[in-house]
């Protein structure tokens, strides 16, 4: 028998911690107790130590089933660290790493295995399992297992026919998100409907949720970013193409963020998610690739620039906010166009998956057009009730912070208790809907429901109404959703109650998100903000220039390092007054500014104040123009330090054209580092040389270059040494 202090003693020898978080300590002690485990806990709580302490404190070894091959190796090496031998099987390893691993396992070495279910499923794997002594099998991300989760995966539905050929092993099964349908799924399928379930609650109390329309997008992100500038955030999309997109287009506006996707190489993925955890970048551009297992506290932004495909998935992207329990806001973009598009996707998958994803996606547009509060919206998904009004008094959410439109629902409510009853509480929202409004279709005819005293009872209101009705009575828990019939809603206790003695019930109108239209939308974001270059202000430009003179001889600098003509002309037409404005700018980064904005800025104050110009208070956004999408490639090439011959040689351009390319970008005022390849091709003391001519020279000419360097340098060393010149002192 375990003793509770020797468990604790544990805990400070071997992980160095002074107590059990929440419930870990019964979980723990169940399961040594030789029974069968379920945990629910939200992700952070600590699950792991639910299995590796039992691991610790039995004979044999431990197999740990989890689907996430990359986060293995680092859990078996902090296991290592503190002392505790580990190991792990899955399709990375050597046949000689197998086979040590193996030999470690059989002779009692290893306390815990970590194995991929694809590995476990191996006949090889399996004979090699039965003669271990295994203690337990600890199943992680157990969703897995239910075709109702966001991350269904079919070996997972194998496990337990496989750990039923070991022996009569307790299993412990772990997940951070189950609906009680997912729930009652993952026991079903691993036979442990008896098992103690150990649920935490979901509540994240400091995470503020908001739904914003996707409209302005951009528009949008720049002005949140700029609110909220150097703290680090995740923003999610639904693409790779989209988070390639969105990483330059933050980028050219001067934040600090990187992209992250499977399809990058592993080295770049890497360095760019080192760069986030160590504060080098505040913004990781991501898809959903992204996060798994990362472990940074301060995350104080979690961005959904495009709607997810499961409200699962959508609650555990956020959750990676404010894991230190201080702020961390919440904000998705919705529009139905990303339903619809995401149903699209869906369209070759089997029947099944096809119809569940549909059913993730409904409840993901109800939440989002819901004017309920999203937390109660949120952990009612997962089973909770939220009773609690700490989301309203302290507004944190969008739809307890904002005012929104209130009806009286207790007639409506009766109607609809009324509709589940005499249907015989065995139909889904559709139908009900349908019986209410009194349509006439097939399945209402086939019924006879058209028969019934309810039918039509709601005729005066749409479909819409109906459904935001019909779902505000299950959210205030009147009904409840039956587990093993999908979508049958049923009457609870509390709806009985009311229908004997009927009460005030408010409810809310759905949010109105009738006028997004993305497409145009994006369309007249980038017209409106393309500065054309005519309709300036002559005047002020040609006081602009004359300042810029001024310094470029104070600084020793030619003039085109100081600023360049359309950023002078741009400057003329939005007259910006503030460094932040003129960081805006087109060729104008904010290292610019703080290097040679400050005379700009305040001859433009003077300008303004004298001539009474009005200038509004408006977001101006940085687009790459026209020739955006050639820039927005060349500058991710340099970023992952391709060879300037490769970059040109994938678009079918020659050197020149790329050349060309790249002096617009860093004209313009981008930095691009091309150090990586001008070190293979130029010497160090050359390098110093030629960057001590151009500041030296009248002009950048590049004749004038050639003349100097004579037979040393061609045309083409001496242009990207010129774009390395411009990179560092002028951008
Ligand atoms: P989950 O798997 O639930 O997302 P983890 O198991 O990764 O969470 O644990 C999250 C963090 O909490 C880890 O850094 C872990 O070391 C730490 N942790 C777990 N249990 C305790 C405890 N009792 N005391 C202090 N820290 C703990």
């Amino acid at each position: 028998m375990i003793k509770v202090e020797e468990l604790r003693s544990k805990l400070k020898t071997v992980f160095g911690y002074d107590s059990f978080r929440g419930t870990q300590e019964k979980i723990i002690l169940n399961l040594l107790a030789g029974k069968n485990t379920f945990v629910i806990m939200p992700t952070g709580a600590g699950k792991s130590m639910c299995y590796q302490m039992p691991a610790i404190m039995s004979e044999g070894t431990a197999i740990v089933i989890s689907p996430l091959i990359a986060l293995m190796k680092n859990q078996v090496d902090q296991m290592n660290a503190v002392g505790v031998k580990a190991g792990f099987l899955n399709s990375t390893l050597t046949k000689t790493e197998i086979k040590r691993i193996k030999k470690n396992t059989l002779n009692g070495e290893l306390k815990l295995l970590y194995i991929a279910p694809e590995s476990l499923t191996k006949p090889e794997n399996i004979d090699f399992l039965s003669q271990a002594e295994v203690s337990f099998a600890a199943i992680d991300e157990a969703h897995c297992i239910s075709e109702w989760g966001h991350d269904f995966r079919p070996e997972y539905r194998r496990i337990k026919s496989i750990i039923g050929e070991l022996g009569n092993i307790p299993i412990i099964a772990l997940t951070a998100t189950a609906t009680p349908k997912v729930q009652l799924d993952i026991q079903r399928n691993l036979q442990m409907e008896e098992a103690d379930v150990f649920k935490s609650s979901f509540n994240r109390e400091n995470l503020y949720y908001e739904v914003r329309p996707k409209k302005g997008v951009k528009k949008q992100l720049i002005k949140f970013i700029r609110e909220n500038e150097g703290k680090s955030g995740i923003i999610y999309c639904l693409s790779r193409k989209k988070v390639e997109e969105i990483a330059s287009f933050l980028k050219v506006n001067g934040f600090n963020a990187a992209p992250y996707h499977a399809g990058f190489d592993s080295a770049v993925r890497i360095k760019n998610q080192d760069d986030f955890l160590n504060e080098e970048v505040d913004i990781i551009v991501a898809t959903i690739a992204f996060g798994m297992g990362i472990d940074k506290p301060d995350v104080r932004f979690v961005i959904h620039y495009d709607v997810p495909k499961s409200l699962e998935g959508y609650y555990q992207e956020t959750g990676r906010a404010g894991r230190d329990g201080l702020e961390g806001q919440c904000i998705m973009f919705y529009s139905y166009n990303d339903i619809l598009k995401l149903e699209k996707f869906n369209k070759d998958k089997p029947v099944t998956e096809k119809e569940n994803s549909k059913v993730l996606l409904a409840e993901m547009a109800s939440y989002s057009e819901s004017a309920v509060c999203r937390r109660k919206q949120l952990l009612h998904y997962f089973g909770e009730e939220y009773k609690d009004s700490h989301c309203r008094e302290s507004q944190m959410c969008d739809n307890c912070k904002y005012e929104r439109e209130k009806f009286e629902g207790k007639e409506d409510v009766k109607k609809t208790l009324e509709a589940v009853l005499q249907t015989k509480e065995r139909f889904g929202l559709n139908h009900l809907v349908s019986v209410i409004r009194g349509s006439q279709n097939q399945y209402v005819k086939s019924y006879e429901h058209d028969k019934l005293a309810i039918f039509g009872a709601g005729k005066d209101q749409d479909d819409a109404y109906w459904t935001t009705v019909i779902r505000q009575t299950l959210l205030n828990e009147y009904l409840y959703k039956d587990i093993e019939y999908v979508g049958v809603l049923k009457l609870s206790q509390k709806g009985k109650d009311f229908l004997k003695m009927p009460q005030s019930v408010t409810l809310y109108k759905d949010l109105d998100y009738s006028d997004v239209d993305e497409i145009e939308d994006e369309q007249n974001e980038l017209s409106t903000n393309i500065h054309k270059g005519d309709g300036y202000d002559k005047v002020l430009y040609e006081l602009l220039k004359a300042e810029r003179k001024k310094i470029a001889k104070v600084k020793a600098l030619p003039p085109y390092v100081i600023i360049q003509e359309p950023s002078l002309q741009e400057m003329a037409t939005t007259y910006p007054t503030t460094k932040e404005a003129l960081s805006n700018v087109n060729g104008i980064g904010m290292g610019k500014v703080q290097k040679f904005g400050a005379s700009f800025i305040k001859l433009i104050q003077k300008y303004v104040e004298e001539n009474d110009i009005d200038i509004e208070d408006v977001v101006v956004i940085k687009t790459a123009g026209s020739k955006s999408k050639n820039k927005i490639y060349i500058i991710q090439q340099i970023d992952r330090k391709i060879g300037l011959e490769e970059v040109a040689e994938q678009k079918g351009w020659t050197m020149e054209t790329l050349l060309e390319e790249i002096e617009h970008i860093v004209f313009a005022g981008t930095k691009l580092n091309l150090d990586y390849y001008l070190d293979e091709i130029l010497d160090e003391d050359l390098q110093e040389e030629i960057m001590d001519y151009f500041m030296n020279a009248e002009s950048d000419d590049i004749d004038l270059a050639m003349e100097e360097f004579e037979e040393d340098l061609g045309e083409e060393d001496l242009r990207l040494m010129r774009i390395k010149f411009i990179s560092e002192y002028a951008n």
